[in-house]
Parts: structure tokens; C-alpha cells; sequence
């Protein structure tokens, strides 16, 4: 990759980052208003519902109450007052019941520790609730107003008349804190915030310490929740910390408080940043994923390319061998082919001269006079170059034979030895005319072999022959024969002109002659020789260098 393309794909690479930061930030933006909203929505069901369950259990109370005074209305005190204690056990919630007697003294209270009993309402100036109850017949609860006892209390008057008589009123008393303690401040346990409870009139019913310090936009709230609405809204501590503030009214008979809920702005951040650890967690789980698939795919495709590579190159590798093999094949092609043309001239020449020799001697027969030694020698020539041409014709025919796999081999047990001492014999008149000594080197025993004893006998007259003739006039012939391991080795050495290394192997090839075809011969009887051996199951190869003689060793399985 050049330097271009690299610097391409690191601005690519800034320009998507740079977009996908802006749009993350658009979308944060977005993100955070809706959760801010619906974070607003979730504090006010909260302050709805902890308003709701208010009303009800102070509704529920005040009409405990007014039933015990229309179904006790016509019984005597003590049966009224009896059943104070049972209400107060059983439903749970008021401070005291207590029966207040038609003349406006207290009688009766339960639990009777918590009931001024004789307090006169006239004696104390306090009778104006007692004597409108009385009048008007209806209930009365009156503002939360602080108890002897501390902390502030409702008050709930209830007339009991019976038909056109005034008997009294129960006055039953619910602590504010009850309440609170029971619906309120549960709402903001293990949570950051608070919440707080006040009446139409602002009077703070729970949590009031709250706004001893400032809260700006505070007021706007108050007014909302003074006239029974129900809302969110936002406000701020002296320190500026935005909250969200959501409120809801509580409704009992004629009064009216409100239950608000406080939580810092930041709450919605760390939602936020919840949800966002949560999507960064799947997100850096899908990245991983994909980064470790798509690595695992690159890894796959390049161990894959890599392996083509291979494979390629083994191919290109063969394809440069084959090449090579197919330009040797060329020119060993040529080289046949030259090897023919010199054959074709080789063996027109070995045919013709014989028939030239056999006319000239024939012709000489035929004159008038001749004496029997030159009749004699006449026949002679006619009969060698018979034998010269027949040679010829036999070999050819039998590296035919040999090359078309049609040669028959007659084997049989045989002895080697018999084969060598006949072969020498065939060639020993030869030999001894150049005045070459003959060594046989036989081991006593020798073991008698499978084979065609005629055509290793060919093989062997063959190899003295080339010996004979590639060695000078002195020279030594040996014939040496060792057994081995199940088979049987043998040695034609020579101490005449020896072969070029790289000549070894060729000289068996049909038609080959070291130096072209100098020397007289066909080149066809090393090749014979290798197709009989071969034929055998056994081996031929020569060991030689030029000048210092040649050695033909033959194996044989026995
Ligand atoms: P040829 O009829 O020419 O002798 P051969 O196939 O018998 O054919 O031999 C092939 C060639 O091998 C010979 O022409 C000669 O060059 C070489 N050759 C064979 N035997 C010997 C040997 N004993 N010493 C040196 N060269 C040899």
C-alpha cells in the first residue's frame, strides 16, 4: 500500500469518526429529553399513588367513624364508647377516639392515657367547631394542628344525633406522622431524593425542614399544589443543582394536601449513563465479535491465499520440471533420430559390404585356374561375412523382439560356470590372436542359477567381445564370480581404453557408440545384453575410466 492510499484511508477514517461523535451527541441530546421526560412521569405516578393510598386510608377512617355514630346513635354512652377500643385495635391508624358529651366536656377517650377526659370546650374557649358539627349535623376535619403531646394531628368531629337529639361527637384524632411514615416515606427509601407532604394552605406536613433553605422556582410549584394540581416541573437548590419535582393531590372529605417528590436532574444522568454502559457492554460485545470474525476471516482467507500461493508455486515448480523434462526429451528425441540416420547408414554399410566381399570371392571362384589354397580362402570370406550378416540380422531381430516384450526366456536351472567356460571357449581363439590373457575367477561350488542359458550365454559372448575389441594387444580379461545374498555378481573387466563417466549409462541405449561411430559395431549389443538381464530380473551397469580399463558387473537372482 503506498503512502497515498494510506493517508485516503486515515482521512476516511477521521471524517467517520468525526460524524459518528456529532451524531452521537445530536442523538444524546435527544436520548436525554426523553429520558428526563419519562423520568418525570415515573416521580409523578409515584406521588399519585402514594396520594391515592392517603386519601383512601384517611377517607376509610372518617367514615369508620361516622358509622359507629349513625348505627350507635340511639345506645347508651358505654356502648358507643365501647367500641372505641375495638376500632382503634382493629383499624389500625388514629391516635385516640373520644366522645365528647352534648355539653362539650370530654367523657370518654381510648386509649384513656392520650384522652383529656373532662375537658370542657366552654371552660377552654374552644367550643366553635363543636357547637358548627352540632348545628349543621355534618362531619367536620379540621386543619392538622399541632397535639399536647407534639407533632400534628387531624381532627375529625363526628355528631351522633339521635332522630331530632343532639348526644355528642366522637372526635377521633390520626396523627399526620402516621400517615407519612406509612405512605411517604417509603417512596424515597434507597433512593436520592426526598419528598414531602403539605396542605392548601402551605403548612408543611412532612419533611417541612426541607424548604427552610431556598429553592428557586419553588413558589410556582407551592401555588400548583395549593389549588389541587397535579404535575412535573423543575427547580433548583442554592447550589444550582437542578431537580425535577413531580405532585399529586390528596383529596379527604374537605381537605386538600399534596404529596410531592424531589429527585436531582443528575438521577437521570446516571440512568443514562446506565443504560449507556449497558449498550456500550453490547456494543463492545458485538464489536469484539465482529472484529474477532472478521479477524478469524482474514486469518482464514490468508492462510487459504497462502496455501494457493503454495500451491501455485508447486505448480509453477512442476510446470519449470516438466518443461525441462520435456526439452531433454527433445534432445534425446533429436538425438535419436540422428542415432537412426547414423544406424540406417550403419547397417546399409554392414549389409552391403559382406555382399560386396561374398561377390568379389564369388567371383573369383568362378575364373578359371584358381589354386585350392585361394578357393579356400575364397569360401572362407564368403563364410565370415555370412556369419557377419547373420550376427547382424539376429541382433536386430532380437531387440525387437526385446523392445516389443515378445522375447521368450527358456529358463531352467543352470550352471553358471558351464555358461562362462563356453562362452570363453567361443572367444578364447580371438582373445589369444590379440595375445589378451583371460583370468576366470569362479568360486568353488558355485550354486546353479534360473535363467535361459543360450541367451546368457549371448550376453556373456557379448561383453568378451567389447572387451577384445576395446583392449589393446597385452592386455587382461577377467571373469569373476561371487555369491551373494541370494543372488550371484559378475565381473567382466578389461584393461583396455576404459569410458567417459558421463558415457556410463548411455552405452546401453540401442545404437549408442562412444565417440559416434568410429569404432566398428552396431551399438545394438549392450542394449541386448541389458533387455536379456532385465528379462532375468537381474542388473547390468559398467564401471569405468577412460585409460585405466572397464568392468561390466551383472546380477543375478539365483
Ligand atoms: P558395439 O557393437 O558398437 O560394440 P555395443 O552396444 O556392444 O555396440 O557397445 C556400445 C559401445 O560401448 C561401444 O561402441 C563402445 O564405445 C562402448 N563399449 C562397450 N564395451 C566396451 C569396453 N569393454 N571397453 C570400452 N568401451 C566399450
Amino acid at each position: 500500500m503506498n503512502r497515498d492510499s494510506r493517508v485516503a484511508i486515515l482521512v476516511i477514517c477521521v471524517v467517520l469518526i468525526v460524524m459518528v461523535i456529532l451524531l452521537g451527541l445530536r442523538s444524546h441530546g435527544e436520548v436525554r429529553e426523553t429520558v428526563r421526560t419519562q423520568y418525570g412521569e415515573q416521580q409523578l405516578m409515584l406521588a399519585r399513588q402514594a396520594a391515592s393510598s392517603i386519601s383512601e386510608f384517611a377517607n376509610e377512617r372518617v367514615t369508620i367513624i361516622e358509622i359507629l355514630a349513625r348505627d350507635r346513635s340511639g345506645d347508651p354512652v358505654d356502648n358507643i364508647t365501647r367500641c372505641f377500643q375495638t376500632i382503634y385495635t382493629k383499624s389500625e391508624g388514629f391516635y385516640s377516639i373520644e366522645y365528647i358529651n352534648a355539653s362539650g366536656v370530654v367523657v370518654y377517650g381510648y386509649p384513656e392515657e392520650r384522652a383529656p377526659i373532662g375537658y370542657d370546650l366552654y371552660a377552654e374557649n374552644r367550643s366553635d367547631i363543636f357547637e358548627a358539627v352540632r348545628d349543621d349535623g355534618e362531619t367536620r376535619i379540621c386543619r392538622p394542628t399541632y397535639l399536647f403531646e407534639g407533632g400534628l394531628g387531624s381532627f375529625i368531629w363526628v355528631p351522633v344525633h339521635d332522630g331530632e337529639e343532639f348526644r355528642g361527637v366522637i372526635l377521633a384524632i390520626i396523627r399526620v406522622s402516621t400517615i407519612s411514615d406509612k405512605f411517604i416515606a417509603p417512596l424515597m427509601a434507597n433512593r436520592t431524593g426526598y419528598v414531602y407532604m403539605m396542605d392548601n394552605h402551605g403548612q408543611m406536613l412532612y419533611n417541612g425542614e426541607l424548604f427552610e433553605r431556598p429553592w428557586n422556582g419553588w413558589t410556582a410549584i407551592q401555588s400548583d399544589q395549593a389549588s389541587g394540581k397535579e404535575g412535573t416541573a423543575t427547580c433548583s437548590d442554592a447550589t444550582n443543582e437542578e431537580y425535577i419535582v413531580a405532585y399529586a393531590p390528596v383529596r379527604w372529605r374537605d381537605q386538600l394536601w399534596s404529596v410531592g417528590v424531589l429527585v436531582p436532574e443528575s438521577e437521570v444522568d446516571s440512568l443514562i449513563r446506565s443504560v449507556y454502559k449497558e449498550q456500550m457492554i453490547f456494543l463492545g460485545a458485538v464489536i469484539a465479535i465482529i472484529t474477532g470474525g472478521s479477524g478469524g476471516l482474514i486469518l482464514m482467507f490468508s492462510r487459504w491465499n497462502k496455501r494457493l500461493e503454495a500451491e501455485v508455486k508447486a505448480k509453477t515448480c512442476d510446470l519449470v520440471r516438466t518443461n525441462e523434462e520435456l526439452t531433454r526429451a527433445n534432445k534425446q528425441l533429436k538425438e535419436l533420430d540422428k542415432l537412426k540416420s547414423e544406424f540406417v547408414s550403419m547397417v546399409s554399410h554392414e549389409l552391403k559390404t559382406p555382399l560386396a566381399a561374398m561377390k568379389t570371392s564369388a567371383q573369383v571362384l568362378q575364373g578359371d585356374g584358381i589354386g585350392g589354397e585361394t578357393r579356400q580362402e575364397m569360401l572362407n570370406v564368403i563364410l565370415r561375412n555370412i556369419d557377419r550378416q547373420t550376427k547382424l540380422v539376429t541382433d536386430l531381430l532380437d531387440l525387437s523382439r526385446i523392445e516389443s516384450g515378445r522375447m521368450k526366456l527358456d529358463k531352467e536351472k543352470v550352471s553358471l560356470g558351464d555358461i562362462i567356460e563356453d562362452a570363453v571357449e567361443n572367444v578364447r581363439q580371438e582373445a589369444e590372436g590379440k595375445g589378451l590373457r583371460l583370468d576366470i575367477d569362479l568360486p568353488e561350488g558355485l550354486s546353479p542359477i534360473y535363467g535361459d542359458s543360450g541367451k546368457l550365454r549371448q550376453v556373456l559372448i557379448n561383453l568378451l567381445d567389447n572387451a577384445i575389441k576395446f583392449t589393446a594387444y597385452g592386455g587382461r580379461i577377467g571373469i569373476k564370480v561371487r555369491e551373494l545374498n541370494g543372488q550371484v555378481e559378475l565381473r567382466i573387466s578389461d584393461t583396455g581404453v576404459g569410458i567417459p563417466a558421463e558415457e556410463l549409462e548411455r552405452i546401453f541405449d540401442k545404437f549408442y557408440q562412444v565417440g559416434g561411430a568410429q569404432t566398428r559395431g552396431t551399438g545394438l549389443g549392450l542394449a541386448i545384453c541389458k533387455g536379456i538381464i532385465e528379462a532375468h530380473g537381474g542388473r547390468i551397469w559398467a564401471e569405468s575410466r577412460p585409460g585405466e580399463g572397464s568392468t561390466f558387473v551383472i546380477v543375478l537372482n539365483k
